[in-house]
C-alpha cells in the first residue's frame, strides 16, 4: 500500500487485490481497510475463478485480462458530507471489460443503479406495459 498527497490535499492509496491462496504477501486486503468496500474482495475472488475457467477453454485470451482486472485500485480519502468523517472513494482502476467478468458486471450494475436513481420520480401512470395498459392498475 502506498500513500501520497495529491494536488487537492487528498490522500491516494493503492490497494492490493485480496489475498490469494498460495501468494506470499503482507499487503492487507481491501476489506481489512474499509468495511464498505468488502464486495471488492468477493468479486475479485470470483473473477479469479472465472479466469481459471477461461484458461482451460478456447477463450484463454480472456483469462489473462480477467486475472488482471482491477489489480490496482486507487482510492482517495474524501470527507463524508453528513458527518465529516473520511471515507475511501475509488479514484482510478483498470478493468478488463470481459463480458463475464464478475467485477466488471458488478461495476456495470452499480452504474445502472446510479442511473436509475438519477431518474425523476414519475407517477406509475406514466408507465405502460407491452399491451398499452397503465402499470398503476397492477400496483
Ligand atoms: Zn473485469
Amino acid at each position: 500500500m502506498s500513500e501520497e498527497n495529491s494536488d487537492a490535499g487528498l490522500f491516494v492509496f493503492s490497494v492490493s487485490p485480496p489475498i490469494q491462496s498460495g501468494q506470499d504477501t503482507d499487503a492487507p486486503g481491501l476489506s481489512e481497510l474499509s468495511e464498505r468496500d468488502k464486495p471488492w474482495d468477493k468479486h475479485k475472488y470470483n473473477s479469479d475463478r472465472v479466469s481459471d475457467h477461461y484458461a482451460k477453454s478456447r477463450y484463454n485470451k480472456y483469462s489473462q485480462r480477467t486475472k488482471s482486472c482491477a489489480d490496482i485500485l486507487d482510492f482517495r480519502l474524501v470527507p463524508e458530507a453528513s458527518d465529516g468523517e473520511y471515507k475511501l472513494k475509488l479514484a482510478a482502476a483498470r478493468f478488463c471489460r470481459v463480458r463475464h467478468c464478475p467485477i466488471c458486471q458488478w461495476r456495470r450494475s452499480l452504474m445502472w443503479k446510479a442511473k436509475a436513481a438519477a431518474l425523476p420520480n414519475l407517477p406509475m401512470e406514466t408507465f405502460i406495459d407491452v399491451e398499452g395498459k397503465s402499470l398503476s392498475s397492477i400496483a
